[in-house]
């Protein structure tokens, strides 16, 4: 389709950092294919034209690190840390089948369109009863969606009770830990070969889908799988997603298994690249700041989710200073609670201030605003996240006769601060519309909505016997808490 957008205001995100107003952006195919100022627009004709008077075009949102899956427990899991929240979160993935997923990763997409997210990073770890743990599934929902999506298979191969710092606990815990790391962990090579059959069966950047391998965190791994993902990966010319030193535990077991940093490991490995996100890169070491900016690898900074666990700040002013590249996501669902990623901006731009540092380092709107584009598109080798000829088509069109932009004083400031995403009117994905006057285009909304509803209520006698079980395994993970703040 040939689309003309006209006489809009138009948030570039281009590294000067251009605003255009009044511009007008017209889009051939799935690309861009001008965009300036209004004046010197070329002329049609145009199958449909859009009067972009009262409206804000900026790039489509991305979100760089969430959990499919978690959107059907959303506000129900408790704020504790981390290790004693994943055994609860991870009792409600035990029972859920493909249609489960489905339902869930359609919810979630359905929430982060029509708040302007174009393009999502899918850490997907599923049940491992479903091919490719129901990622299949996933991957459908935003399809059908029209969500543009990178799907990063989840991949593990130690037994997860070896990669926590459970120290004396470990007895207290024993059968309860040994069962969830049995319904998880596969060998290495089993591992492997499902990765590269996920990659050929799903990765077709035409249908939105890129599929690459996420190892699930540092410690989690062992060195083979970590290396062999990352030959993978590099051969394929994907991208990488691993969670990095979220928690405080997650350091010390880096320390025990490797003696250095959960960074410097990678290092070690030749794992670090440009192709490489690292998801929260909370407690990192002395050093792992520089080797972020020297070896080109994204952090990506999920605020309200380390807020609910308590996981610690994330040295994002550091990563910044250094020249480092910083990505933003809402993480999943069952630790933030929505998917919508105008609360992870805004706080982005808050929870950094913090009284008696250096405030000519505090986030500024415009970085935030790089982290929610152009920096999550490079890390996943999207060719979006900036509004400029040639481009992929993935544009937000925000209604500026609201509240939050009136009276319009600063574009960047107003969209970090003052938007939550009740302005968004129309989201382009792919050069195809999918959300027009705030409401999903291919997809009847209520019948989503039913759906979600519907998997829940059919998972939720499975979802009481598992928490029961995991509350078992609270008292000895609440002793390595405190004795990991404790030392
Ligand atoms: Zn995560």
């Amino acid at each position: 389709m040939k689309l003309l957008i006209r006489g809009v205001c138009i948030v570039t995100m281009n590294e000067e950092f251009e605003i255009i107003a009044p511009g007008s952006i017209v889009i051939d195919g799935n690309r861009l294919s001008y965009v300036g100022p209004a004046q010197s627009a070329p002329s049609g004709p145009f199958e449909r034209s859009i009067e972009g008077g009262r409206l804000i075009a900026m790039p489509g949102l991305i979100n760089s690190h969430c959990h499919s899956p978690a959107n059907l427990v959303r506000g129900m899991m408790p704020s504790k840390p981390l290790e004693i929240w994943r055994a609860y979160y991870r009792a409600s993935l035990r029972d859920m089948r493909e249609e489960d997923f489905y339902a869930s990763a359609l919810l979630g997409g359905m929430e982060m369109l029509k708040t302007g997210t174009t393009s999502v990073l899918d850490h997907f770890f599923g049940n491992q009863a479903c091919r490719f743990m129901g990622a299949g599934a996933a991957i459908q929902a935003m399809r059908d969606l029209g969500l543009r999506h990178v799907v990063a298979l989840t991949l593990s191969d130690r037994n997860y009770e070896e990669t926590i710092p459970l120290g004396s606990g470990a007895a207290a815990v024993g059968d309860e830990i040994k069962r969830m790391s049995q319904s998880e962990a596969k060998a290495t090579q089993a591992w492997l070969d499902d990765c590269e059959a996920f990659i050929e069966t799903f990765h077709a950047p035409d249908k939105l889908t890129t599929a690459c391998p996420g190892p699930s965190a540092v410690q989690r791994c062992t060195d083979e799988l970590l290396v062999k993902s990352a030959q993978m990966a590099r051969r394929k010319s994907l991208p990488m997603h691993i969670h990095l030193a979220e928690t405080k535990a997650q350091q010390l077991m880096g320390r025990q298994l490797y003696g250095t940093s959960l960074l410097q490991h990678l290092e070690s490995l030749n794992v670090l690249d440009s192709n490489l996100s690292l998801a929260h890169s909370i407690w990192i070491d002395e050093g792992d700041v520089e080797l972020f900016a020297g070896r080109g690898v994204t952090a990506v900074h999920n605020p309200a989710s380390n807020l609910r666990l308590g996981s610690g700040l994330a040295p994002v002013k550091r990563y910044l200073a250094a020249g480092a590249r910083v990505a933003l996501g809402t993480d999943g669902a069952a630790s933030n609670d929505s998917q919508n990623m105008f609360d992870a901006i805004r706080l982005s731009a808050l929870i950094h201030n913090q009284a008696g540092t250096d405030f000519a380092q505090w986030t500024s709107p415009r970085q935030v605003l790089m982290m929610a584009t152009v920096n999550g598109a490079r890390a996943f080798g999207l060719d979006a996240g900036v509004l400029a000829t040639g481009k992929l088509a993935d544009v937000t069109l925000l209604r500026r006769d609201t509240p939050a932009f009136t009276p319009l004083n600063d574009l960047a400031g107003q969209l970090v601060f003052c938007e939550n995403g009740s302005s968004v009117d129309t989201v382009i994905v792919n050069g195809e519309i999918v959300v027009e006057s705030g409401r999903l285009k291919c997809m009847n909304e209520q019948e989503a909505l039913a759906l979600a509803s519907k998997a829940r209520e059919r998972i939720d006698p499975s979802i009481q016997r598992e928490l029961a079980a995991a509350k078992t395994m609270e008292p000895a993970l609440a002793e390595m808490y405190a004795r990991v703040f404790g030392d």
